[in-house]
């Protein structure tokens, strides 16, 4: 007896081979009938014995696809229609419901193999696979399909179109399917030559690089700035040329063998970096590297090769590793169009090797770390945007603009967020015009209408300003707040749970700015029932550039003002009388002093006091060197005070001043530090769960991306018996804001709907 069924199935199923798996499938369990990708998801009609349609089923989720996901899979009986065979039929479109978005794939093991053995893919730099291969930066529009990315204007060869239309073959529905007949190649301009022939052009590009050069080379997403990583002096070149002069910079090795050469590397990190998505993972340096890479820190930002290109490459450098960092000017958007790299770098880069397919959207290298076993996100951008965010709740129609400094945005799409690739700090004109433009590109290819916005607190954030000019209701929400339900949203909590919040700023309701939080709260409101203790900030946002200004303030606090014009200069040697007495005069005065609870402003201050970095040139370069000069081992403690409301740290600036002034190593003083702010924490957040009877801890803010604060608040809280959560999915720094402010404008929407 036949049977028929009708099977839906929604998630990340379009881009990832997912048609030509069940058209074998079906195949395989001898059933007939057809597959499409419509935007609502994948749809399936199959006949046969009813025993095969449920093995057929079950293999759906067993074998899928490795860079699939399937959110949900439904199925329906049908009449049967007597199909003679299975087939797969054109895509369609079919309502405003959209499908996902499959992230950029790195290239796979069976296209290396291919690229040394079919005639027509000989080393050609754009094999690609219905497994692998560039997705969101190329998509125009959905349903993904050729026309609809920029590799529609390269016209299939016959030899691949036979490929295309075979449903037996590795590149069946392989939308950007290239060969070296009629697929995109690389161009390189070296001075006034250009070369179009890969073999010389991939020479050359090893030679130059191996001799020290500095090359731009388009990415997956935006050019890359590369130079040899294992020649100092090329390094500090290319430091100087981009201005930038002490931000750690990105190295791709060779292959595994050559980072385990240089680097410590646990299991859970190996996976991670060898993952198809194929991030920058931070680890820890083992072999002397030079100095230029990574300033005054123990880690190194590391990746894999995951382009054709890459690889090629390796084959002819003669150096394992070479440094690959975003192609821009400073806090740029990272450029992606030949044209405008070749004019924008011309004065960094000594040859430029560009190709002739458009990037859409642009998407820098994510970066990741490990800690407790955990993937954790800093940077979530190629490889996993645009995977939605899965919600609990509906979030249809809100737009949440995010913050400002580490922007991302959000957009609800039914019981989904999506996020957009890592923006930058909005304060950048040309990062303002890429948040706009990104937003507009979302908008179009999800088909989402904004029907209500939410923005930070801070009237200030270009990001608040761009919500208010769209002329939509508008919710604001508290930064820390923000940070929490953002973590809340990721694990699906929607109830009453303690928030610890660590960043450098965020304005609090009491027009302060706020940064070492402990929150009662859940979705829709909260409760501040802990805090650092207020602090001046001397001269407001200019101690994030100048962390010295908050040592003195926090000596004054803790010294007084004579004991503390004491230790000038022997304490700050690279300021001058006159800022240091301006400094003391706005503390004595209270002028332009606003006052903070922030924890990152706590870090400037101990890595200003004991000498590590007085001043910083990038964002969170102090709070990153302090931990980086941490001597392991060291356990022991500073005093401090837990009182009603806020925690004191000002009996710990004395012992730190005691243990500075008679020579105690910083990385013991660094040490101690560290392990004093997670006591202190977990102190006060055990008290906290004790009187509340709330079990449930949630960790986010920027300063959780120090890793012995998360690792060790995590444990402890744990070995107090209770549920920690933190980020996986979306960085615990402000790109993970516009997630907290997604779901908190939902639940509201969603309580005032229920009055
Ligand atoms: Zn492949
Ligand atoms: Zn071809
Ligand atoms: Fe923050």
């Amino acid at each position: 007896m036949k049977e028929a069924r009708e099977i839906w199935i929604k998630g990340l199923v379009q881009g990832v081979g997912f048609r030509p798996f069940i058209y074998k499938l079906a195949l395989r369990h001898g059933l007939n009938g057809h597959v499409e990708n419509n935007n609502l998801g994948v749809r399936i009609v199959v006949e046969g014995l009813e025993e095969n349609i449920k093995a057929f089923v079950q293999n759906i989720q067993k074998e899928a696809p490795l860079a699939s996901s399937i959110e949900s899979l439904n199925e329906i009986d049908i009449p049967a229609n007597g199909f003679s065979d299975f087939k797969i039929t054109p895509s369609r479109s079919l309502s405003g419901e959209i499908t996902e978005v499959s992230p950029d794939i790195a290239v796979c093991d069976d296209c290396l193999r291919d690229m040394k053995v079919q005639s027509h893919r000989i080393d050609y730099p754009f094999i690609n696979c219905t497994n692998c291969g560039p997705r969101f930066t190329i998509t125009r529009a959905l349903p993904y399909d050729r026309p609809m990315t920029t590799m529609a204007s390269f016209k299939m060869c016959g030899q691949c179109n036979k490929e295309y239309s075979d449903v037996l073959d590795r590149r069946f529905h392989a939308q950007p399917i290239a060969c070296d007949t009629c697929g995109p190649h690389y161009f390189m301009w070296d001075g006034g030559k250009e070369i179009a022939d890969f073999g010389p052009l991939r020479d050359k590009t090893a030679h130059l690089l191996d001799t020290g050069k500095i090359l731009a080379i388009k990415g997956m997403g935006g050019f890359h700035l590369a130079c040899n990583a294992l020649d100092e002096q090329a390094v500090s070149r290319l430091r100087r040329k981009k201005n930038r002069e002490a931000k750690p910079l990105a190295v791709m090795f060779r292959d595994l063998e050559q980072v385990k050469k240089y680097l410590h590397i646990s299991e859970a990190e190996e996976s991670l970096l060898q993952s198809w998505r194929k991030p920058i993972v931070l680890l820890k340096q083992k072999l002397e590297l030079p100095l230029s890479l990574s300033r005054g820190l123990d880690t190194l930002g590391v990746v894999l090769p995951y382009m054709p290109f890459h690889y090629l490459l390796f084959e002819k450098l003669k150096t394992p590793a070479i440094v690959l960092t975003s192609g821009n000017l400073s806090d740029e958007p990272v450029l992606i169009s030949d044209e405008e790299a070749r004019k924008q770098l011309a004065g960094v880069a000594d040859a430029f090797v560009g190709y002739n397919r458009e990037i859409y959207n642009r998407a820098d290298d994510s970066v990741a770390m490990v800690v407790n076993g955990k993937t954790r996100l800093i940077r979530r951008s190629r490889g996993y945007i645009p995977s939605p965010i899965r919600l609990e709740f509906d979030a249809e129609g809100i737009f949440a603009t995010g913050a400002e400094l580490v922007n991302c945005f959000a957009m609800g799409k039914g019981k989904q967020a999506l996020m957009s690739q890592h923006i930058g700090d909005l304060k950048n004109p040309g990062t303002l015009s890429f948040y706009k433009e990104s937003f507009e590109r979302f908008k179009g290819l999800f088909r989402f209408s904004p029907r209500q916005v939410v923005a930070d607190l801070h009237p200030d954030y270009l990001s608040t300003r761009f919500a208010e000019d769209l002329k939509l209701p508008l919710v604001q929400v508290q930064h820390h707040h923000a940070h929490i339900a953002s973590c809340m949203a990721e694990h699906g909590l929607d109830e009453k749970v303690i928030g610890i919040s660590l960043d450098g700023t965020g304005l609090g309701t009491d027009g302060k700015i706020w940064g070492g939080e402990i929150l009662i709260c859940n979705l829709n409101t909260f409760e501040r029932l802990s805090h650092l203790e207020y602090i001046p900030q001397p001269g407001g946002d200019l101690v994030t550039h100048e962390p010295w200004r908050m040592a003195v303030s926090y000596l004054v606090q803790s010294l007084g003002i004579n004991e503390t014009q004491k230790l000038y200069p022997d304490l700050f040697p690279g300021t001058s009388q006159a800022a240091f007495e301006t400094v003391m005069m706005m503390l004595d005065k209270k002028l332009n002093c606003p006052e903070t609870s922030s924890m990152g402003r706590l870090f400037d201050a101990v890595a200003a006091l004991t000498g590590i970095c007085q001043f910083s040139s990038y964002h969170a370069e102090a709070p990153m060197r302090l931990e980086s000069t941490v001597t392991e081992g060291v356990f022991g403690v500073y005093p401090f005070k837990i009182r009603e409301g806020d925690i004191s740290v000002i009996p710990m600036l004395q012992e730190i001043v005691k243990d500075k002034l008679s020579g105690i190593p910083v990385g013991i003083i660094a040490a101690k530090f560290h392990h004093t702010v997670v006591k202190m924490v977990v102190k006060a957040v055990h008290q906290i769960s004790r009187h509340s009877g709330l079990k449930k801890i949630v960790l986010s803010g920027g300063s959780f991306q120090n890793r012995i604060l998360l690792e060790n608040i995590e444990n402890q809280l744990v070995e107090k018996g209770l549920r920690v959560f933190a980020h996986e999915k979306v960085p615990s720094n402000d790109a993970g804001i516009a997630l907290g402010q997604l779901a908190i404008a939902a639940k509201r929407s969603e309580n005032r709907k229920s009055e």
